[in-house]
This record gives C-alpha cells, structure tokens and sequence, in this order.
C-alpha cells in the first residue's frame, strides 16, 4: 500500500473501528503458514491470589485477555494462520493441564530452588509461575512457532488515571532473541496505527538505530518467565502485549477496554503485527 493511501486508511480506521473489521491491511505471504499460540494473562485461579487486575465497571483482566485473545484468533484464521488459545476463560487446554500435571513437582522444585539462589522480581505467584513455564515447556513439544501474550496493564490505585497507552515487551533472555525482537516491532508498528504507546516512564526502551540512540515509548525489554528467563530460556520467540491501562478510555465517546469495538481494534492490530512479522520474517530469514 501506498503511503498516501495508507493514511487514508488509517484516517478511516481511526473513525470507526467497526470499518476496519475483516480487512487487512498486509496480505499475508502464507509460504510458511506459522502455528501461533495466544496466550491470554492469568486466569481465575490466579486473579485469586492477587495477580491479574480488576477494576469496577470495566472487569476483570484475565476475562478481557481471553476475549482479546479469542478475536485475535478469529482474524488470525481469516487470513488463513493457525492460532490455538492456551485456555479459555476457565480451564487450560487438557494437554497443558496434562503436562501441569505430571511435571508440577519437578517444575516448583526447580523455581523455588532459582528463588533461592537468585534475587530479582520473584513477585508471580509460585503456581502462575508453574502455570506459565509448563506453557512454554509444553509448547515446546508441539509445532508451535510464537507465542503471544495478552494482557491488561494497570497501576497502584493512587497513580490510576495517570497512565494509558499500549507497550510491547520482548525479552534479550529469549533464545531466539532477534525473532523476537521483529516480532514485538511489527506488532508495535501495527499497534501505532491505531493506538498510542504507553505514556509510563517505565515502559520504554532505549535503542540505537543508525548510530542515534532514542527512547521509544512503549516498547520494553523485561525477562519476563513467559518471554525467555535465566530460568528458561526458550527457544520460541516471544512476546508480552499490554493492551492500554484498565482504566483507559477511548475515543471521544469515552470507550473503556470492555467494550467489543476497543477489543476488536486491538485484536484486528495484533493479528495485523503477527502477518507483518510472517512477511518481514520471509524478506530476511534471520
Ligand atoms: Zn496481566
């Protein structure tokens, strides 16, 4: 597409998400049909232990992810890829609670012993933590090329109202690092088009690019466990999508991320960043 063209498009995108629906804006290069999992944040279990966000009127973050995850899979389909979501809005799949199941002990034994030994963010909740490196165990043993996480950001309550916008993280412990990092600046530059990048000073990255060093709002490396962790480092690019702030609102008619037309914007531009990455991936095989 023409740039021209393009901010037409995105001019009219911008005025009405619903117009955007079914149509891509990439045409996806399906030489390589890629296998992706999403991976909506948390779930019940978790939310119950203190992790995972909640705010009143708007709900319950590991509900949103799952229904952002559910629509990213649905554009994802119609552009022929394949997407598998690793739970729905209670249960995991049976063959990662299988595999839960049968490595749990061995799994506990082994982060509870890196606790141990090493300092850092150790704030996710022993059983998330077993949750998500089954995830990324299990997937390894399947044909699984990405894994894309989806999430709600939020802050202390006295700084809610503050923050808003998007960010990306990959992590520099992921083992296919610069997989990684296309694919989280496609999904970001996908992103872009339709939302603005998190305002936290927090999230950002310092990069160099063409000898100029700046920081890019919204785009973050973070070892996160899901993402490739001293813990483990997994070979399957990765990254972590933080749809806005849960109290954000959208648009001039103040639509919060529960609404279905935020959900789709952010659903249509993630499936938008995935085909992107197929492409680029295929121009410099890296
Ligand atoms: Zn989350």
């Amino acid at each position: 597409m023409k740039r021209r063209e393009f901010i037409q498009y995105l001019s009219f995108a911008l005025l009405d998400f619903k117009s955007v629906f079914n149509h891509s804006i990439y045409s996806n290069k399906d030489s390589k049909n890629l296998q992706i999992l999403l991976n909506p944040g948390h779930n019940k279990a978790v939310f119950k232990q203190g992790y995972g966000c909640y705010m009143k009127g708007v709900g319950y973050e590991y509900i949103i992810n799952t229904k952002i995850a559910e629509k990213t899979q649905e554009f994802l389909h119609e552009q022929g890829l394949n997407a598998t979501l690793t739970r729905d809005e209670i249960d995991y799949l049976p063959s990662i609670e299988t595999y839960l199941k049968h490595n749990k002990e061995d799994l506990l034994e082994k982060i509870s012993e890196f606790r141990k030994n090493n300092t850092g963010n150790h704030r996710m909740p022993l059983e998330e933590a077993v949750i998500q490196l089954s995830i990324l165990k299990w997937a390894e043993s399947q044909p699984i090329d990405l894994i894309i996480n989806i999430h709600i950001n939020d802050t202390v309550e006295e700084y809610r109202g503050k923050f808003s916008g998007f960010s990306v993280t990959t992590s520099p412990e992921n083992g296919s690092f610069e997989k990684s990092k296309l694919l989280a600046h496609s999904i970001y530059d996908s992103l872009i088009m339709s939302f603005k990048p998190s305002n936290n000073k927090a999230d950002l990255v310092l990069v160099k690019q063409n000898n100029i060093k700046k920081y890019i709002p919204g785009f973050m490396m973070n070892d996160y466990l899901m993402l490739g962790h001293a813990l483990h480092r997994t070979q399957i690019p990765s990254v972590l999508i933080e749809c806005g702030f849960i109290d954000e609102k959208y648009r001039e008619d103040n639509l919060a991320i529960s609404d279905e037309r935020v959900q789709n914007e952010y659903a249509h531009m993630i499936s938008e960043g995935i085909i992107l990455y197929n492409n680029n991936s295929q121009l410099k095989p890296l």
